[in-house]
């Protein structure tokens, strides 16, 4: 489904990206392991259009995702959830839900449907919020409250209802546990494995690299900009080089 292929990217004179080269198959979690500043974040950034392609090429099915704004790559099918949420804490639960809808719609808009298509549009909109307000009941009930004010755990919840939104094909996800409780940490990914469960396709970057194997089919460790291993999950986890560096602290 999704295909970097030599992916380079520089901040200025500093490179971050080495020609990375990766592949997502429809249905995968697929993991993302390396220290701080290996370029993960740099190559969720890269995929969903926030940062320039030096080099290389970017394909999302049959569709290049290479020098797409974020603002298209959203409406060919990528649900990015950056690092540290970026919700609209003033605006209501409600509003951030519908806000991740417009790539939707707009994507739709494109095509000549006629009333039909007015119709699909709504119910699929409609459909996405069931399906949101089904996997998190708490952002149902607190749809007409201020973002802002919700826990970290639930900001984290919306920041995915939100991306789900858009009816992605494949969702990015960039340390969704980060700052959360260990019993809540579980239960996003519970979260992420049910949500390959149900059909969606999963890039993931998480800290504790031994929980994100368990729910992972295969991994790719960054290092210094460029991929340095791939392997299936147990693959990686039996690695004596990733269970040194990566999986000191695993958490029980
Ligand atoms: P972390 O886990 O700390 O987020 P990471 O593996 O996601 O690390 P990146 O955030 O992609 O790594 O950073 C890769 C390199 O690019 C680092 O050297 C970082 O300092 C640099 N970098 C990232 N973003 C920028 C930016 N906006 N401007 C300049 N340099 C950047």
């Amino acid at each position: 489904m999704l295909k970097v292929e030599k992916a380079v990217v520089a901040y200025g004179r500093a490179t971050a990206l080495r020609e990375v080269s990766l592949v997502v198959n429809t249905g995968e979690i697929v993991t993302l392991i390396g220290a701080n500043g290996a370029g993960k974040s740099t190559l969720l950034n890269a995929i969903s259009g926030v940062v320039p392609l030096k080099g290389g090429d970017i394909w999302l099915d049959a569709n290049r995702l290479s020098g797409l704004p974020s603002h298209r790559t959203v409406r060919l099918g990528v649900g990015y959830v950056p690092e540290g949420r970026q919700i609209f804490g003033t605006m209501t639960v409600m509003d951030n839900l519908t806000m991740g809808s417009y790539a939707h719609v707009a994507r739709n808009w494109l095509r000549p449907l006629g009333y039909a298509g007015w119709a699909l549009r709504s119910d699929t909109v409609k459909s996405n919020l069931e399906m949101v307000f089904d996997l998190f009941p708490v952002l149902k009930e607190r749809r007409g409250q201020q973002a802002g004010s919700l826990s970290g755990g639930e900001q984290q919840m919306l920041a995915i209802g939100r991306a789900l939104m858009s009816s992605p094909k494949i969702l990015l996800l960039d340390e969704p546990s980060l700052g959360l409780a260990p019993n809540l940490v579980r239960d996003i990914l519970r979260l992420i494995a049910r949500l390959r469960a149900e059909g969606l396709t999963i890039l993931l970057i998480e800290q504790d690299a031994a929980a994100a194997l368990k729910i992972a089919d295969r991994g790719y460790v960054m290092e210094r900009g460029r991929i340095v291993l791939e392997g299936s999950s147990q693959e990686l986890f039996r690695n004596d080089e990733v269970r040194q560096a990566y999986l000191g602290k695993t958490r029980a």
